[in-house]
C-alpha cells in the first residue's frame, strides 16, 4: 500500500478520535480533519503546477503543517525533502540543489534564524517578483526552486516580496479533489516519497530517497513493537525533519490510530513535562540528552508521569544508567531503544515492550520482524561468530532505494545482494540480541591492536571528574594510529593528566591508555547534537603536525 491509501483508510476508521496536538499552536485535529488537510494540501501542491516526482522541500521545526505536508506529498505522489532548521545558507543551497527541489516550505523566522533573509541572500530576485505573484524567476544560484512558501499564523499581517503565504496555497485546494483519487490509483508502494539528509556525523549530510515500502512498513513495526492502539497518545520532542520524528513519531502513530501530540516547535524539556502531564500521555520519544535534561531538570519532581507506559530512545549509544532512571523516575517501564539509520528507513533493531528488563536496558533488542541482519568482519565479509564485534548489515524491505542521483555513493553502501552496510560495529549474544559497539570510521588500529573507542570512553566515565570525554584515533608515524581523548571535567573539578594516567594504570591495557589528553569546554556537535570525531581528529591532526 502506498502512505496515502493506509491513511485514507485508517482515517476513515477513526473518524473523529484526535490525530493531532500541536500544543505550542493551539491546533487539535481529529483523524477526518487531518486526512481533510492533507487532501486539501495535495490538491493545492497539484495545482501550483507541481508533478508527481517532483521534489518539494520543507525547511522548519515541528508543527502541524509539517504534517500536512508529509501526508499531502505523499497523497499527491511528490518526493518530499527534509532541510534540517538548522542549516544556512551555504548547507540549503546544497540541500536544494542536490535532489533539485522546485518549491520550498518554510519558516519565516525562528528565534535568531530568519529563513526568508538567508533565502534572499541566495536569490536577491525574490525581491523583486510581485508580491502577489509567484517567484517564477530562476535564481543563478537556486536554478530549480520555482516557489516558496512561508508558515503563516494568524498574527502575521506583513507581506513578503516575492513569497506566498502557506495558507494561501492551501486555500487553492480542495479537499475533495477528484484528481487525488484518479492519481491513487497510479501511486506504487515502491515510489520515492521522501529524501532524507544523514545527520553528518562521519562526514557531509548524504540523501537517502525512500520510498511508502520503506517508511509506511518501518512506521507500522515500530508502533508494533510498543504496543501502540487508538488509547495512546505519543509526545514528539525529537525533531520531525529527522526519521525519528517522521517515523518512529508521526507514522507509527498514524499506522495505529494513535494521538501524536507536539510539545513545542524545538525541545525544551518543560514543555515536554507539561505536555505529557496536561496531554496524559501514554508514550515519550527522545535521544538521550533529552531525557538527561528532563529528569535534570530542577522542576522535574513537580510533574505527573503516572500516565507514560511506552517510548524510544535511540539515535546516539543510550547509557544503561539513563535507560534505568527513566523507567524508574517517569514510570516508563516498557521503554526501549531503537537502533537504526537514516538509509535504513530507519530501525532495523528493537525491543519489544515485554522483553526482559536488563536487554531493554543494556541492548538495542533484536531484529525487527521481515528485516534479515549479519555482522560480519569488516576484512572478509565473512559472518563472525557470536559476540564477536563486525560490521552490522541488514537486508529487507527497508533497505533505500539508494543515495539521490549518487550511483557510486550507492554501490559503496549497498551490496549486489541487498545488503545494507552500516558502518556501525557490533555483537550479537546466543539469543540475539544485538549490542552497537561503535563506528568503524572511528575505530582505531594502534600497533596491530584494534581498539574500541567506546570501550575506553565507558572506562574513563568512571572518573569521579569527568563529565563527558570522546576518544578517537590520531595518525601516528610508528604506530599506525595513536588514541587521543578530549576530557570535559565537571564543573568545579581540577583534572590533570596525572590524575587521569593513574586512574588508567593497572585497570586498562597499556595500550589503550590515550598517548595525547586534552582538556576541553566542548566539543564539535552536528546539529542535531552528535558528537562529530572527525572534527576532533583534524583539529589534532593540525595540532600535531
Ligand atoms: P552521517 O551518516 O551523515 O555521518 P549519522 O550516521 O549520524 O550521520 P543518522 O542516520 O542520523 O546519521 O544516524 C544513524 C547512526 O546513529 C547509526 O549509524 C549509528 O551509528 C547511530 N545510532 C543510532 N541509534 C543508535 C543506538 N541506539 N545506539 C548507538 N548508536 C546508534
Ligand atoms: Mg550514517
Amino acid at each position: 500500500q502506498t502512505i496515502g491509501a493506509f491513511f485514507t483508510d485508517m482515517a476513515q476508521r477513526q473518524g473523529e478520535r484526535e490525530a493531532l496536538v500541536s500544543r505550542h499552536q493551539g491546533i487539535r485535529l481529529s483523524y477526518a480533519q487531518l486526512l481533510a488537510k492533507s487532501r486539501q494540501m495535495a490538491s493545492a501542491l497539484l495545482r501550483s503546477g507541481l508533478q508527481p516526482g517532483d521534489r518539494v522541500g520543507i525547511w522548519s521545526h515541528n508543527n502541524a503543517e509539517w504534517v500536512y505536508m508529509q501526508l499531502g506529498t505523499a497523497l499527491a505522489g511528490l518526493v518530499l525533502v527534509n532541510i534540517n532548521p538548522a542549516y544556512r545558507t551555504a548547507e540549503l543551497e546544497y540541500a536544494l540543489n542536490k535532489v533539485g527541489c522546485k518549491a520550498l516550505v518554510t519558516l519565516p523566522r525562528f528565534k535568531t534564524s530568519d529563513y526568508l533573509g538567508m533565502l534572499r541572500e541566495l536569490a536577491p530576485e525574490l525581491n523583486t517578483a510581485p508580491s502577489s505573484g509567484q517567484y517564477e524567476l530562476a535564481s543563478d544560484r537556486l536554478p530549480s526552486l520555482k516557489a516558496v512558501y512561508w508558515i503563516d499564523s494568524p498574527a502575521d499581517t506583513a507581506e513578503e516580496p516575492g513569497m506566498t503565504r502557506l495558507s494561501t496555497l492551501l486555500a487553492q485546494g480542495d479537499a475533495a479533489d477528484a484528481r487525488l483519487d484518479s492519481l491513487a490509483r497510479l501511486l506504487h508502494p515502491h515510489d520515492a516519497i521522501n529524501i532524507q539528509f544523514t545527520s553528518g556525523t562521519t562526514g557531509f549530510p548524504k540523501g537517502a530517497t525512500l520510498t511508502h515500502r520503506n517508511i509506511l512498513n518501518n512506521g507500522f513495526f515500530i508502533g508494533e513493537a510498543m504496543r501502540l492502539t487508538p488509547e495512546d497518545r505519543l509526545c514528539i520532542p525529537v525533531p520531525l525533519y529527522h526519521c525519528f520524528g517522521m517515523v518512529l513519531g508521526n507514522l507509527a502513530c498514524l499506522t495505529h490510530g494513535s494521538t501524536i501530540v507536539y510539545p513545542n516547535d524545538a525541545f525544551e524539556p518543560v514543555s515536554v513535562m507539561e505536555a505529557v502531564q496536561a496531554e496524559r500521555c501514554t508514550g515519550l520519544h527522545g535521544v538521550p540528552t533529552m531525557f538527561i535534561a528532563e529528569l535534570d531538570h530542577p522542576r522535574f519532581a513537580e510533574f505527573d508521569f503516572s500516565t507514560l507506559r511506552t517510548g524510544i530512545m535511540a539515535g546516539s549509544p543510550c547509557p544503561i544508567e539513563v535507560m534505568k532512571r527513566v523507567q524508574r523516575d517517569m514510570n516508563l517501564r516498557e521503554m526501549t531503544i531503537a537502533y537504526g539509520m537514516t538509509e535504513t528507513s530507519p530501525v532495523s533493531c528493537q525491543s519489544a515492550t515485554d522483553t526482559p528488563l536488563d536487554k531493554r536496558v543494556s541492548t538495542v533488542g533484536l531484529v525487527q520482524p521481515h528485516l534479515e541482519i549479519k555482522i560480519v568482519s569488516p576484512e572478509t565479509g565473512a559472518v563472525v561468530p557470536r559476540g564477536e564485534t563486525g560490521e552490522f548489515c541488514t537486508r529487507g524491505y527497508s533497505v533505500m532505494q539508494g543515495y539521490w542521483e549518487d550511483p557510486q555513493r550507492t554501490a559503496e553502501a549497498i551490496d549486489a545482494q541487498g545488503w545494507m552496510h552500516t558502518g556501525d560495529l557490533a555483537t550479537m549474544d546466543d539469543e540475539g540480541y544485538v549490542n552497537i559497539v561503535g563506528r568503524i570510521k572511528d575505530m582505531v588500529i594502534r600497533g596491530g591492536e584494534n581498539v574500541y573507542p567506546r570501550e575506553i570512553e565507558e572506562f574513563l566515565y568512571r572518573h569521579p571528574a569527568i563529565q563527558d570525554v570522546q576518544v578517537v584515533g590520531v595518525p601516528d608515524a610508528k604506530f599506525g594510529e595513536e588514541l587521543c581523548a578530549w576530557i570535559i571535567a565537571k564543573p568545579g573539578q581540577a583534572l590533570d593528566e596525572d590524575s587521569v594516567r593513574a586512574f588508567c594504570k593497572g585497570q586498562i591495557a597499556h595500550y589503550k591508555v590515550p598517548r595525547y589528553l586534552r582538556f576541553v569546554n566542548e566539543f564539535p556537535m552536528t546539529v542535531t547534537g552528535k558528537i562529530q570525531k572527525f572534527r576532533i581528529r583534524e583539529v589534532m591532526v593540525a595540532e600535531l603536525q
